[in-house]
């Protein structure tokens, strides 16, 4: 690594995380590791590696891209695919043993001819949109729907899962009303005779929240990174933040008064200033909308990010602390000494959600597992 921007991801938080899941939640239902989107930007394949070390043995991911790449690097865990895939992918989903959503019929019955065709059974679950308005049957669909469904050839119906659209709100009605409706289809899956195994709908919060909705599995995503769902979304267990964003100090410009800094010149220095270039800019996902907002932490101390964030670079006002060298660490997100940039306050710069920070770092940025 020639240039020392990098995300720190800290595999031992996400297994600590994943165990205060695991014991809050109990033995009765597994934990599903959502793993998708490169693990939220943290890093797929080490991410599962490390829940599985941890003792996670369900992953979830949203394409089957994600899927296969997992089994590529050798997990050989049961995996499901939570979007919708698509007809072309139904092949290797079912050669890899890799369970697909089931959110429409015609995917169904393509899954069903190539389990004939490779002499293997397909894994499935039965999405149910019980009021997220995204992917899934709506229970009035199922009565007529579910026979024709049963009817096919070589699946395997391992599951049935909804998604709550509101469950990281503070008011849980809307929640408790998806997850009615979801009972109401377990039932008459229960009176047709649908042995089902996994019956599953908890996000992060939703698990953290209601005991009674965690059924067999739960599929936890955000808080395995450390990161609450939203900031007013109760927290029963300690989260460790998983990842930091550090670079450290390219160069030092000292300016005379009135100097204009960067495109557009839209900073200008106030009396002589003594600026910091750091090697990070926008490509980078060091956005250019956090100019003006974001602060960085050098020598344990806040300073901020001044004038225009270039692609490759961006400044910083060091001007109250004279002992910052080149080469000095510089953290955009984490911890430094006393002091820490939480994803929370840089999704604050942005008007945005936490889901979105660490994902926010391009592939420039290396993720460093430790
Ligand atoms: N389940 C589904 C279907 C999802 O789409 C997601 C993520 O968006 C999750 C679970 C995990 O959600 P969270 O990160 O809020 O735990």
């Amino acid at each position: 690594m020639l240039r020392p921007t990098r995300m720190e991801v800290h595999l031992g938080r996400i297994q600590e995380n994943y165990r205060s899941i695991r014991s809050h939640v109990g033995a009765r239902a597994q934990v599903m590791g959502v793993v998708k989107a490169n693990a939220y930007g943290t890093g797929m394949v080490p991410v599962a590696s490390a829940l599985r070390e941890a003792g996670c043995t369900r992953f979830a991911v949203a394409t089957p891209e994600e899927a296969l790449e997992l089994r590529r690097c050798g997990i050989g865990d049961p995996i499901l695919v939570m979007g919708a895939s698509s007809a072309d992918a139904a092949g290797e989903l079912v050669a890899q043993d890799v369970a697909a959503t089931v959110a429409d019929l015609s995917f169904a019955q393509v899954l069903s001819r190539e389990a004939t065709r490779q002499g293997r059974p397909a894994r499935f679950h039965l999405k149910v949109d019980t009021g997220m308005g995204r992917i899934g049957f709506l229970p009035q669909e199922l009565p007529s729907l579910l026979p024709e469904l049963l009817a096919l050839g070589n699946l395997d119906f391992e599951g049935v899962f909804t998604h709550f659209a509101t469950a990281d709100e503070e008011r849980l009605d809307y929640t408790w009303t998806q997850f009615r409706r979801f009972g109401d289809v377990l039932e008459e899956l229960r009176d047709r005779g649908v042995g089902v195994r996994l019956r599953h709908a908890c996000n992060s919060a939703a698990l953290m929240r209601c005991p009674e909705m965690h059924l067999d599995a739960v599929r936890p995503g955000v808080i395995l990174y450390g990161l609450r769902p939203s900031p007013g979304c109760p927290v029963p267990f300690p989260l460790s933040p998983a990842f930091e964003v550090k670079t450290s100090v390219a160069a030092l410009r000292e300016l005379p008064p009135g100097s204009g800094v960067s495109y557009g010149l839209r900073y200008v220095t106030r009396g002589r200033e003594r600026l910091a270039v750091l090697p990070l800019g926008y490509r980078d996902g060091y956005v250019r909308a956090l100019a003006g907002k974001a602060e960085v932490l050098i020598l344990g101390h806040r300073v901020p990010v001044v004038g225009t964030i270039c692609m490759d670079q961006c400044l910083v006002d060091v001007t109250s602390l004279p002992e910052v060298c080149v080469g000095d660490e510089v953290v955009l997100l984490g911890r430094q000494g006393d002091r820490s940039i939480e994803a929370e306050e840089m999704a604050r710069w942005l008007g945005t959600i936490v889901y979105e920070i660490p994902g926010l770092f391009s592939e420039r940025v290396p993720r460093v597992h430790l």
